[in-house]
């Protein structure tokens, strides 16, 4: 059986929400890549008899790995260290040399502020300095150290900010103690599979298909997950069972061809920026519903410079027509949420931006404002450039924020088609 791993995160701050947890999920991932088997991860606020609960409960459910994030800082009510340490059943010892070390990175840290109190300084610096007797010191990145305490579970204790968090984790996991607490780590492959345009429902169904054809799903762990309209599908099995891999791939290629989009753990954002970049083509977006959102997802990503030129926010009609170029009989005749004028915006854009694809974004993100024929989720999309258009009005699920963000979601897919050749056949 693989090294077992629990995730301490402490921190008033993110038991309550005010600060959302990037450590446990990036831990979790981290410990995934090593082949150890994350089970669980428990938030705790800053209180030692709750840091002590969480570390009884890996110890009794038998983890060989327990990793903390937070509560490694100067200041009273850090106090990760000390709890370790009388978990492990160790002394809590001054570490002078590691003292000496710390105070000469404060020196630096504090040269800008000649007026500090030094004995407050040096306090929090001798409280940092004390270490769990006998564990590996991890080198501050920041100014608190971490360390590795050996035993059953093995702890690794790691500082909240991830930018000092991480690096350290890289220094926790070559350390002797570390390797042997995952020596029990099995070597696993992870791959990803994403769809777009079809409901989960599908995908139960063609499990249940690949399993009587044979497949032996249960050598692999599945994961169907529906994010931002899309559909992942992560797998995670042991080299021996490529081929079933291979086997499962296979049945989604044969049911799923025309919605599959990624296998190579792409997203559709960086698609779209390779799409774009490989055509030489540039684009400029008018925005009604989303409000500038596409615009943001498409310079999300380094580099949009390349190919993004521009957007227009075009909430009110007269925005429409003033900024895009839209005809305001033509708003009159049909409304501003309609195919006609999803076409107009993706022309206006482009006209206006001087751009190779413009893409026109229309609809009624609600609560408010929808009707029988337009209801409430009802988005129209144009995406025109030279090698054609395609345009699509959908009906979006969710509250306001679900609906503006697969109206995103949905805008990304229009221009991958456009740019693989895909175009609506001339009215
Ligand atoms: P410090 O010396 O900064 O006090 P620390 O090890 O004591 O370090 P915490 O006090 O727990 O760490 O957290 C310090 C700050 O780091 C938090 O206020 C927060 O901004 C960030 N942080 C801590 N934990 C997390 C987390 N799980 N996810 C994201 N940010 C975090
Ligand atoms: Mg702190």
């Amino acid at each position: 059986m693989s090294a077992r791993a629990g995730v301490v995160v402490t921190g008033t701050e993110v038991l309550t929400g005010i600060i959302a947890d990037r450590n446990g999920p990036w831990l979790s991932e981290r410990l995934r890549d090593l082949g150890v088997d994350h089970a669980h991860t428990m938030i705790v606020g800053d209180r030692p008899e709750d840091v002590r609960d969480a570390l009884e409960f890996f110890r009794r459910a038998g983890m060989d790995l327990v990793v903390t994030s937070g509560g490694l800082g100067p200041t009273e009510d850090d106090l990760t260290a000390r709890v370790v340490a009388e978990f492990a059943g160790v002394e809590f010892v001054l570490d002078e040399a590691l003292e000496g070390r710390i105070a000469t990175i404060l020196e630096r840290l504090t040269a800008r502020w000649p007026n500090l109190d030094q004995e407050a300084i040096r306090a929090g610096n001798r409280k940092q300095a004390h270490v769990p007797a006998g564990a590996e010191i991890l080198e501050p990145v920041g100014t608190a150290p971490g360390f590795v305490v050996g035993g059953s579970p093995t702890v690794v204790v790691l500082p909240g900010p991830p930018r000092e968090l991480q690096p350290m984790w890289e220094a926790a996991v070559e350390t002797p103690t570390f390797r042997e607490a995952a020596a029990g780590a099995t070597e696993y492959r992870s791959r990803m599979l994403r769809l777009f345009g079809i409901p989960e429902s599908e995908i139960a169904e063609t499990l249940r298909v690949a399993r009587g054809e044979g497949v032996d799903l249960e050598a692999m762990e599945i994961t169907t997950c529906l994010r931002r309209g899309e559909i992942e599908i992560a797998t995670r099995f042991e080299p021996a069972q490529e081929e079933v891999y291979e086997a499962f791939a296979g049945v989604i290629r044969r049911r799923h061809g025309d919605t599959l989009f990624s296998e190579d753990g792409s997203t559709i954002d960086q698609q779209v920026a390779a799409l774009l970049r490989e055509h030489s083509r540039t684009i400029a977006v008018a925005e009604s519903c989303t409000g500038g959102l596409l615009a943001g997802r498409l310079t999300d990503l380094a580099g949009s410079s390349e190919y993004v030129l521009g957007g227009l926010v075009v909430y009110a009609d007269e925005a429409k027509v003033a900024l895009a170029g839209v005809d305001p009989a033509l708003i009159e005749r049909v409304g501003a949420v309609s195919t006609e004028v999803a076409e107009a915006l993706a022309d206006g854009a482009r006209e206006r931006l001087g751009a190779d694809i413009g893409v026109g974004v229309t609809g009624i993100a609600g609560p408010g404002g929808g009707t029988e024929d337009k209801p409430v989720g009802t988005v129209c999309f144009s995406v025109a450039g030279d090698e054609g258009r395609l345009t699509r009005r959908v009906m979006l699920p969710g509250g306001r924020a679900d609906v503006r963000d697969r109206s995103t979601a949905v805008a990304l897919h229009m221009i991958r088609r456009l740019l693989l050749g895909e175009s609506d056949p001339p009215a």
